[in-house]
């Protein structure tokens, strides 16, 4: 097969899916009313799916320390930090990640996919083990992928499942990198952390969590499961994104072992991709002290996945284990989920469509990710889509 036919090969796939004229994937949005409501196919739609768990993209606070570093540092740095220099911004949110979670050190990325690939790839190389979760996400994969090392992966959440590979390991146990969520990004269930951290003592290993879904939604400061649990100690390695509760764009990596500040010269994902730009910077930084501060949007966040959860449970949703800001309907067949998915943005409301390879286990996932800034009748109105449909997902 030629390089093109594999590409049509891709595309004939996906025509087989799904119904003539719908680009299920990359949906043009069109004017934002507002955090939660946008205009999609000409109508006013509410957002459902995406990960602006606290509601931040337009804070009043990140609108304007964006703006003021927009007018004076320009629109971009127009390079790495290797290359051009790190801005006093890229520093300084350096520093406030680390004073955050109390610890010696944070980089900054200009993704949280490559806050993945980065911390990742160096940490773990040829004749080295990486330990992932079945369920994890595609930046953890492609990191390890980056890395050369050998990849195991054990069954999502199964800490018997670990324990046995990494027995399995012996001595290699010792050069192995465990990797889990705080929230899984699929089914939005926590990690079983405080085990996991006992088994990386006993078996001298290194664990590194990605708390991507859970930064802002955990934790009495919104550390996320770390602080959820009173586990930060027992962490390696932190990673996360800007681009969900602080409603940016970028990531980090934070740490107490003084050798992360090496990842600076030897992590490709650091070296050779432009660092963020000011304003990104300066929003995530106002991002990070309303994040700090945020018990009331906490609560918010958490009264309206709890209210979304339940009620899809009433009606006979299979979903993800516990509730959580991310509510995933477990749907039978690709097809079901579709016309689930199709028939809520005829309702009126956007949600996110996983079909598998995306998804783990070959399911398929309508999945809403809920926020503070939802009101309880923009719930109440998405319980009633969902009770209205529940026949078409279920047929
Ligand atoms: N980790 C997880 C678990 C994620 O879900 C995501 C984004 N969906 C990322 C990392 C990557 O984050 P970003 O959007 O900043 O690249």
């Amino acid at each position: 097969m030629s390089l093109l036919d594999k590409l049509d090969a891709v595309a004939a796939a996906r025509k087989a899916l799904l119904p003539e004229g719908m680009d299920v994937f990359g949906i043009p949005v069109g004017q934002i009313h507002s955090t939660t409501e946008a205009e999609i196919g000409g109508r006013r739609i509410l957002f459902l799916g995406t990960n602006n768990y606290l509601g931040l993209t337009f804070a009043p606070e990140c609108l304007k320390a964006a703006h003021e570093a927009l007018d004076a540092e320009g629109t971009g740095t127009t390079g790495s930090r290797m290359a051009s220099g790190s801005y006093g911004g890229h520093r300084a949110l350096e520093r406030e990640f680390a004073e955050f979670y109390g610890v010696l050190s944070c980089i900054v990325f200009t993704t949280g996919y490559q806050a993945n690939l980065a911390t990742i790839s160096c940490l773990a190389g040829a004749g080295d083990v990486i330990l992932i979760d079945a369920d994890s996400h595609a930046s953890i994969y492609d990191g390890c992928r980056l890395s050369g090392a050998e990849i195991i992966r054990f069954r999502h959440n199964d800490m018997a499942d670990l324990d046995k590979r990494l027995r399995r390991l012996g001595e290699r146990s010792r050069s192995t990198l465990i990797v889990a969520e705080g929230i899984y990004s699929m089914l939005g269930d926590r990690a079983a952390l405080a085990d996991m951290v006992r088994l990386k003592d006993a078996y001298g290993s290194v664990l590194l969590l990605d708390e991507a879904h859970s930064l802002g939604v955990l934790g009495a400061t919104g550390q996320g499961l770390v602080e959820e649990t009173g586990l930060i100690e027992g962490v390696d390695f932190i990673t996360g994104t800007f681009s969900k509760s602080l409603g940016g764009i970028g990531g980090y990596c934070i740490s107490n072992h003084p050798q992360l500040d090496q990842l600076r010269y030897v992590s490709r994902p650091y070296i050779f991709t432009a660092s963020p730009s000011p304003a990104t910077i300066a929003s995530t930084r106002a991002a990070l002290r309303l994040l700090r501060d945020g018990t009331t949007l906490r609560e918010q966040l958490w009264s309206n996945a709890h209210r979304l959860y339940s009620r899809l449970h009433e009606l006979g949703y299979r979903l993800g284990p516990e509730p959580s800001p991310i509510v995933a309907a477990i749907l039978d067949t690709p097809q079901q989920a579709l016309a689930l998915w199709s028939g809520l943005l005829q309702h009126g409301i956007y949600v996110n469509l996983m079909l598998p390879p995306a998804a783990p286990d070959g399911k398929s996932l309508v999945r809403c990710s809920v926020s503070a800034a939802h009101t309880r009748d923009q719930m109440d109105f998405a319980g009633r889509v969902f009770a209205e449909l529940r026949a078409t997902a279920m047929s």
